[in-house]
């Protein structure tokens, strides 16, 4: 059975009393079992959160794709590791639009986390161009392929993949759930091909795009959607608590 998963991104929001007040109160909330929580704070609020959180797991926004060294603002995969983090987001596509990163640097950066033994949540999806020009599952299999091409299955089992259309992100539009189904169902079937059905059946692959209480329930009810990656909505409990509680 694949792993259940709602993962909420903060991105940039919340000053530290609002931050610590949302996650005490996400701490508070009863989860169904099956599920697993996870959240993405800002990093500066990472070390504090960990000692206070019992019943979801913390996860970085970003790495570097770099060991150490001089490279300011940055922190590395084995710091995180540090922490206890088991999680850290990759290649979200606001890091791609915003911060130029390429996919061999967000491939490096899931090496990184991969060799601090940490698990990559791993973004991909096309822009709202390549959907329309019908070029979505070229531009998805091509984010892909350095995982493909590159790892183990001992590696790729510890990635989570998420499937955000970035012309969903914080638009209010979702994709529908047949769409994220076939595109769910594509990378599933990209794993069968280059490793094993066994390996595709393990990974869980969530989807990302303005997710919310009214329409989490349908798109979680799709076969080879294992869950959400929630931006705007995870920044409230009860919106966040009513995704959680779609399955
Ligand atoms: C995201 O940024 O990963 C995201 C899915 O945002 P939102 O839910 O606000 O669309």
């Amino acid at each position: 059975m694949r792993k259940k998963i709602v993962a909420g991104n903060w991105k940039m929001n919340l000053n530290r009393k609002a931050a610590f007040q949302l996650i005490e109160t996400i701490d508070s909330l009863k989860f169904s079992n099956n599920v697993e929580v996870i959240i993405a704070p800002p990093s500066i609020y990472l070390e504090s959160f960990l000692g206070k959180v019992k019943n979801f797991n913390i996860s970085s926004q970003d790495v570097s794709a770099n060991d150490n060294g001089a490279y300011t603002g940055e922190f590395s995969a084995a710091m995180l590791s540090s922490l206890s983090l088991k999680y850290s987001i990759v290649g979200h596509s606001e890091r791609r639009l915003y911060h130029g990163e390429t996919e061999e640097m967000i491939f490096n950066k899931a090496k990184q986390l991969l060799k601090s033994n940490m698990s990559p949540i791993y973004c991909c999806g096309e822009l709202l161009e390549d959907r329309k020009s019908e070029n979505h599952f070229k531009v998805v299999a091509s984010q892909l392929q350095p995982l493909l091409d590159n790892l183990n299955s001992d590696e790729l089992e510890k990635f989570i993949i998420a499937y955000e259309p970035v012309w969903a992100i914080g638009t209010g539009l979702t994709a529908k759930p047949s769409d994220a189904q076939d595109m769910h169902s594509y990378i599933r079937a990209l794993i069968k091909e280059k490793f094993s059905s066994s390996i595709a059946d393990q990974i869980s692959i969530i989807y990302g795009g303005s997710c919310k209480p009214d329409n989490a329930k349908e798109l979680f009810s799709m076969e080879d959607v294992d869950g959400g990656l929630i931006g705007g909505a995870s920044l409230d409990a009860d919106s966040f608590s009513a995704i959680i509680n779609s399955f």
